[in-house]
């Protein structure tokens, strides 16, 4: 038994929100891979390393001095940079543009691959990212793949970051979803795409319970 579930999927889709229901619901752990690519791209900017300086980007994904603490009973987590508090600034959608970019980079994606095995434990884990299913976990016992148009998921990021009190402007949301998911499918190194034995579901017309309920459906079949 592989106690390890997957849900991949574009920007927007819902992993990040279904993910942590989940893992809060089944008691597993979570990793949120995307934060590690945005973690890069932030320690690049705060060490003035350009984003296409693929040797000295090796270097810090290899290195990366991170923290993740949640607070108990508390859903949101925390995130450590080289004793900095980022949790913030990790999820602007600059810092998410900047990741994309780094991701594009497969001795980049070859550096942050063991560390992401290491979230496995007995306990269970749920692994949220673009390659969890097709590249990091193959073998895990369930896979998810969420879509949702690229205009239901902008209105939801604007949502996010308004609830948040960051400013937002929606069509610049939807602008970068669409070249973001330009990147992330269409990148020579583990492209954006289901694993051939994920199971697919399309969230745009689907509430956060529907599509809870499905995946919970699922993991208990
Ligand atoms: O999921 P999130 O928006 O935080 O991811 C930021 C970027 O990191 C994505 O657009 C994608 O390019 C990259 N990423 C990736 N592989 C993952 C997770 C994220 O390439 N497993």
């Amino acid at each position: 038994r592989f106690p390890v579930i997957t849900v991949d999927g574009p920007s927007g889709s819902g992993k990040g929100t279904i993910c942590s229901l989940l893992a809060r619901e089944l008691g597993w752990n979570l990793l949120d891979s995307g934060a590690l690519y945005r973690l890069v791209a932030l320690a690049a900017r705060h060490h003035g390393v350009a984003l296409d300086d693929v040797d000295a980007l090796v270097i810090l994904a290899a290195h990366l001095d991170v923290q993740f603490s949640t607070v108990e009973d508390q859903n949101e987590v925390t995130i450590i940079l080289e004793g900095e508090e980022v949790s913030n600034s990790l999820r602007t959608e600059d810092c998410g543009a900047d990741a994309s970019v780094v991701a594009s980079l497969g001795p980049v994606r070859d550096a942050l691959l063991e560390r992401q095995r290491a979230f496995v434990t007995e306990l269970g884990l749920i692994a949220d990212g673009r390659d969890m299913g097709t590249v990091v976990f193959p073998q895990a016992e369930l896979k998810v793949y969420l879509t949702a148009s690229a205009e239901e998921r902008a209105n939801r990021r604007y949502n996010q970051l308004i609830n948040k009190g960051l400013g937002a402007s929606l069509q610049a949301i939807l602008d970068d979803i669409q070249a973001r998911d330009a990147r992330d499918m269409n990148r020579a190194v583990a492209p954006l795409k289901p694993a051939k034995d994920a199971i697919s579901l399309d969230t745009t017309e689907l509430s956060i319970e529907e599509v809870l309920a499905s995946v919970l459906d699922q993991a208990r079949h």
